[in-house]
């Protein structure tokens, strides 16, 4: 199989959409914009046992490449519409390439976006995906609009990815309790935890509403912790949150020692893929009231004055943690 065969078969999609003139086949593609939304883009590689482990399966991956970059058009605001894919591959494995395309083409179906080019070489397997969405005009979401008494908000459950991505490495398979043997139970739970890592759900859904009554938002890709604190440094502000109310999964309860090391992994965890962000007051209410029943959300703080207070985060009691050690390299809060 040619490269030329290999991309009409692998990704080549059926039908083109209307604001596509021209796809895979030409020299580049031509895309109209829509009047009055501007054009978001956003580009994340994903290296073989870097981004993902070796034995990853290749429908999670095709899931993944897209996965993340559809999360970066979500924290956005932003609608997406088309992607590019430069894929380098060390052999024409028609299997792994089936999966791969498989897993792409079912998230890029979901969301309606569309490939629309993107070039093929031969190497250590490794992919980029570019994708392009759009957005009202002046109506992005940036890390820089949070305000003091802006509540901090996140979706879904934190942590899972981190207690998947440490059961696929944890040596005896037993990072949970004191046995050897796997409980059903913990079987289930690393299950679950494994696939927030390999096919982790990009919160379009969410967004769609988030967008409406946000002051900024950000994805959770390198922890929760070092996210915020980009959305802190942007806007000029601190933060004050409360560890009891992060949002914790009851898989990721069963697959850890402790409260602890679950509140650890919640907040410093990479590979979440959740939206944080900030609700200022006024609109909280009407924001909750329509959010109900249409996507997890979670109030987990709130924005202070910099000059004032230092960022926080508070255990049950009301007081402030004070183990550094466990949260090392996150040094911006004062815990
Ligand atoms: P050129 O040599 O002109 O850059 P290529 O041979 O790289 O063209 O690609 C031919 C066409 O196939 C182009 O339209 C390109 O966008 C598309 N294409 C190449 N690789 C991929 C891929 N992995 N996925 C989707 N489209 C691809
Ligand atoms: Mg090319």
């Amino acid at each position: 199989m040619d490269e030329f065969n290999l991309i009409q078969k692998y990704f080549t999609w059926n039908k083109t959409p209307r604001d596509v003139v021209t796809a895979v086949g030409d020299d580049a593609a031509v895309i109209e914009i829509p009047p009055n939304k501007q054009l978001v883009t956003s580009i994340d590689t994903l290296v073989s046992g870097v981004h993902f482990p070796e034995n990853t399966p290749p429908d999670a991956i095709g899931h993944k490449a897209l996965a993340v970059n559809l999360s970066d058009l979500a924290a956005m605001g932003a609608s997406p519409r088309w992607f590019t894919l430069a894929l380098t591959l060390p052999e024409i494995d028609e299997t792994w390439l089936e999966g791969f395309s498989a897993g792409l083409k079912e998230l890029a179906q979901q969301h309606d976006c569309f490939l629309i080019g993107g070039d093929t070489t031969r190497g250590p397997l490794s992919i980029s995906i570019q994708v392009m969405g759009v957005v009202d005009t002046g109506k992005a979401l940036l890390r820089s609009d949070a305000r003091v008494g802006d509540k901090i908000y996140v979706t879904g459950t934190l942590g899972d990815a981190a207690a998947g991505l440490q059961s696929i490495f944890s040596k005896d398979n037993s990072s949970n309790k004191n046995n050897n043997k796997k409980s059903v139970l913990e079987k289930e739970a690393d299950k679950v935890c494994q696939k927030h890592l390999n096919m982790p759900t990009p919160r379009i859904v969410e967004s769609n509403i988030i967008k409406h009554f946000a002051s900024t938002c950000i994805d959770v890709s390198d922890g929760l912790l070092q996210d915020l604190t980009h959305i802190l440094e942007a806007s000029g502000v601190a933060a004050e949150l409360d560890s009891t109310q992060l949002p914790l999964s009851s898989a990721l309860m069963t697959l850890v020692t402790d409260n602890t090391e679950a509140t650890q992994l919640a907040l410093t965890g990479g590979d979440d893929y959740e939206l944080l962000f900030t609700i200022p007051e006024s609109r909280e209410a009407n924001f909750v009231g329509i959010v109900k029943g249409k996507a997890k959300v979670t109030c987990i703080g709130v924005i202070t004055d910099i000059t004032e207070n230092q960022n926080t985060i508070t255990d049950e009691n009301g007081n402030i943690l004070t183990n550094i050690d466990k949260y090392k390299g996150y040094n911006h809060f004062h815990v």
